[in-house]
């Protein structure tokens, strides 16, 4: 059974070689020196904050993303059995945020027959996420309240943030199958369904006796010759029921360029994950100006900053820092 959180752990270990491929000379990202203009249209994922977010005044916390120059955010946390939103009723979180001027036009829920814990603290423990076939069903009955609760404060996409435990080819088409299905209910409350990647979505199938299975140690550098999970997902779900939020930072670690991605899938990738090592645009690694010309160029709007390490309890000072570099950059828009 591969391990989730070894092959992130693994996998963020090879990251170098794919950031130099990807990071061509004239993309290296400047010191936050010229100033542009700092209305961007950029987002968050509250995910980002972990408990600072909750941490005081919550209003407080909002007007303070709104100083930074975040226009909108995408939800993690939602909970499906009290319709809150970390802990906090979700109509009361929605206006709130309104009222600080910042749109919620996206949110984070892991299918709740699949996925115990909210979004974005998901059990680590390996009783979550274990997928068969038979599920199918019962997960996309299980996103009904979700799409309901979401049709209700207007939300207009839903993201399944986690890929589940699959063993083989089969398993990663019946994945797909979930998320179309899913998708169909969202679709039949008004609201666009999506995946969100992490870096094990870009491994390769080995050839095993009963046809292809995913490696043993699941990393993009394990020899293997089968279909990539990605490829399986995109070509597997209907353009009209699921679209991709790529996460660029785990594109990379999955040695890929997303550029690259976004050519090859105009179409299907909608959203972007914004993410560096740490702090945007400090690492100097990540591609974000190419990145972000080819998603303006296919006619994208939703960008969501994204910072992991969420219990450092320096989030939001990491966030100020990434802003002040996003809106001193003049290719974002
Ligand atoms: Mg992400």
């Amino acid at each position: 059974m591969v391990n989730r959180r070894d092959f992130l752990k693994s996998a963020s270990l090879l990251s170098m070689g794919a950031l130099a491929a990807c990071n061509s000379k004239e993309t290296a990202a400047a010191p936050a020196a010229e100033v542009n203009n700092p209305d961007k249209n950029f987002g968050i994922q509250i995910y980002s904050l972990g408990n600072e977010l909750y941490a005081g005044n919550l209003a407080d916390n909002f007007k303070r993303l709104k100083n930074m120059g975040f226009k909108y955010m995408e939800l993690a946390g939602y909970d499906v059995n009290t319709n809150k939103v970390g802990g906090v009723d979700f109509s009361e979180f929605k206006k709130m945020a309104n009222d600080a001027g910042l749109a919620i036009p996206s949110s984070h829920v892991n299918a709740p027959a699949l996925f115990s814990g909210v979004a974005g603290r998901e059990s680590r423990d390996g009783s979550d996420g274990q997928f068969n076939r038979s599920m199918i069903d019962k997960v996309a009955e299980s996103f009904k309240k979700v799409a309901e609760d979401h049709a209700k404060q207007g939300i207009e996409y839903v993201i399944h943030p986690m890929l589940a435990y699959l063993k083989n080819e089969d398993d990663v088409k019946g994945f797909a199958e979930m998320l179309n299905k899913s998708g169909e209910v969202f679709k039949a409350a008004g609201i666009k369904f999506g995946f969100h990647n992490h870096n094990m979505e870009f491994a390769r199938m080995v050839k095993g006796v009963d046809g292809f299975r995913l490696p043993t140690v699941l990393t993009p550098l394990t020899p293997a010759d089968g279909p990539m999970i990605m490829d399986l997902l995109m070509d597997n779900t209907d353009p009209a029921n699921v679209c991709f939020e790529m996460d660029i930072y785990w594109t990379v670690m999955g040695q890929q360029d997303p550029v690259v991605w976004l050519k090859n899938r105009a179409n299907r990738i909608e959203m972007l994950h914004v993410k560096d090592f740490v702090v945007l645009g400090a690492s100097g690694a990540m591609n974000f100006k190419n990145i972000f010309e080819q998603f303006y160029a296919n006619g994208k709007k939703y960008l969501f900053a994204e910072i992991e390490d969420i219990d450092s309890g320096k989030q939001f000072a990491r966030m100020e820092d990434s802003m002040k570099f996003i809106t001193s950059q003049t290719y974002v828009k």
